[in-house]
């Protein structure tokens, strides 16, 4: 009888201490991976930035249309994929605003604001694609243009694997190569995390301009960037 009881006993006791040491260890990882700042895990989000927002537009072609929405536009079907793909994919923004502090009030304070705070989120992301369009001042030029960030050497690959799809699938005559981002270009060259920009297009050059408005070439944008994703971490 004694013996079973001490039996009972040591069964159960195993099993609250198995759980405790279980606990505890859960709760080491959670501080290891959450950031004080935001409460979002660092290193495990995918974050899709659309370049600009709110007072900042960007650049604009000369029918009105604004970078700031392009990117935007793009950026919502890139940001579904990823998911349904299984990604922990987050955006910066989900709507036509800077991220800013608040409280500033010139343009150029709420710039090194929002600069400073996507720097932050891109820090603590796994990786971090950001949608921006370009234009130049002779309206022949077109295509997509991929810059990567110069602190961390994932951000080379992460741009040559969707150059390839992007171009592979949408681009066959575009002949850009990825750019190493220069100083001017402040996120890539001062975040630690892999991080590139991708220039969808020219808003300078009219047939760009209409196919980048098209949802249908949107979607496909994004289904291209998905796929380079897909390949590049799968
Ligand atoms: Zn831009």
């Amino acid at each position: 009888m004694r013996k079973r009881r001490s039996k009972s006993f040591i069964i159960p006791f195993l099993i609250v201490l198995g759980c405790i040491f279980v606990a505890v260890y859960i709760g080491v990882q959670l501080k290891k991976t959450i950031s004080a700042d935001t409460g979002v895990p660092v290193g495990t989000v995918l974050l899709i930035d659309p370049g600009h927002g709110g007072r900042d537009g960007g650049t604009s072609a000369s029918d009105g249309s604004v970078e700031k929405d392009l990117n935007l536009v793009i950026s919502l079907p890139l940001y579904d994929m990823l998911r349904v793909m299984g990604y922990r994919a987050e955006m910066s923004r989900d709507s036509d605003c800077m991220l800013c502090d608040s409280g500033l009030k010139t343009l150029r304070e709420q710039k090194i604001s929002d600069m400073k705070n996507r720097l932050k989120l891109y820090d603590q992301s796994r990786l971090t694609i950001s949608i921006h369009q370009n234009h130049f001042s002779q309206s022949q030029y077109f295509g997509t243009q991929i810059f990567y960030g110069t602190k961390n050497a994932e951000s080379k690959q992460l741009a040559t694997t969707i150059r390839q799809t992007v171009l592979g699938l949408l681009q066959p005559d575009n002949k850009r190569e990825i750019k190493k981002a220069t100083k001017d270009i402040y996120l890539l060259s001062n975040t630690k995390a892999p991080a590139i920009i991708v220039e969808c297009g020219f808003l300078s050059n009219s047939d760009e301009l209409a196919k980048l408005k098209s949802v249908e070439y949107q979607r496909k944008l994004a289904y291209a960037i998905t796929c380079g994703v897909l390949e590049y971490d799968p």
